[in-house]
């Protein structure tokens, strides 16, 4: 799966890369994934696209709900949640694919699927997504929808006992935040993950509310987070300051060692000293 940043990284580079291109060839579920999701029968792929053009590509902001990459294919359009590949005509394709689509110019795009991921394709206007697959139409934070009286609202609507990841990383509350972007935005905020939040006072909840649009901001405009990788195969600009990358060595800010542990499906990435459990100093 991708995350926000990624999802607009991935969809700006479609835009600058594929649109235009006419597809030729598509396979879908070469290699099958207990976790790949597709609309339909994958075998049907080929003759759903075969033969149209790409005409735009958006961070799932057009039909969907963001964190996803929204790809529109002349009257299809494909949403996807997998990282996405471009290899020219003289580049080696992967191993293994959940989604290969070969473009006229002897260019193609592929799907390999990470964890879970979707990779629907359905006839645009219609309301094709499946049944069991979670989409809250709402705004994403990189929008200006989601400004401070749609983050309050959010905050009133969420049980107070529930903890600052819950309330950002569970039930899709928040599209394309999930469990990887979740240890910036909580470190940039001095909060505790595991914080409860009838816990905040107004000044760290309102800290909360920007550093989920700063910190978001910041990996979208540097290219995506150094965790993961673009279009091109290239890891993203942004540093993390909590990740797997950068478990092993202190806090950049304090010089404390981060803890990792295990919580709410996924490991969290924080450290004690400046973001403490007990409230804000
Ligand atoms: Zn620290």
């Amino acid at each position: 799966m991708i995350e926000l940043p990624e999802a607009y990284v991935l969809s700006e580079q479609i835009n600058q890369t594929l649109v235009g291109k006419t597809v030729m060839n598509v396979t879908a579920n070469a290699h099958p994934h207990a976790f790949a999701w597709y609309t339909g029968n994958p075998n049907t792929y080929h003759e759903k696209l075969y033969g149209k053009k790409i005409i735009s590509s958006n961070p799932g902001t057009g039909y969907t709900c963001g964190g996803n990459v929204e790809i529109l294919c002349d009257d299809m359009l494909m949403v996807i949640s997998t990282p996405i590949k471009y290899h020219t005509s003289s580049e080696k394709l992967p191993a293994k694919h959940q989604l290969l689509i070969e473009f006229e110019d002897g260019s193609y795009m592929s799907c390999t699927v990470q964890m879970w991921g979707a990779m629907f394709c359905f006839p645009v206007g219609e309301d094709g997504l499946p049944d069991n697959y979670v989409c809250n139409r709402c705004p994403d934070p990189l929008t200006e929808a989601f400004n401070k009286d749609y983050f309050d609202t959010l905050w009133n609507n969420t049980k107070q006992s529930l903890s600052a990841k819950a309330f950002l990383a569970t039930e899709q509350r928040i599209p394309g935040l999930g469990n990887g972007v979740l240890h910036d935005i909580l470190w940039n905020a001095n909060i505790h993950p595991k914080r409860k939040l009838q816990t905040f006072n107004d000044n760290e909840k309102e800290k909360l509310y920007h550093s989920i649009k700063s910190t978001l901001l910041a990996m979208r405009i540097q290219g995506g987070r150094d965790t993961e990788r673009d279009l091109f195969g290239n890891k993203g600009g942004y540093k993390t300051a909590l990740s797997s990358n950068t478990f092993k060595y202190s806090c950049p800010s304090c010089g404390n060692d981060i803890i990792r542990e295990a919580y709410l499906g996924g490991n969290i990435y924080y450290c004690p000293a400046c973001q403490p459990f007990e409230r804000g100093r």
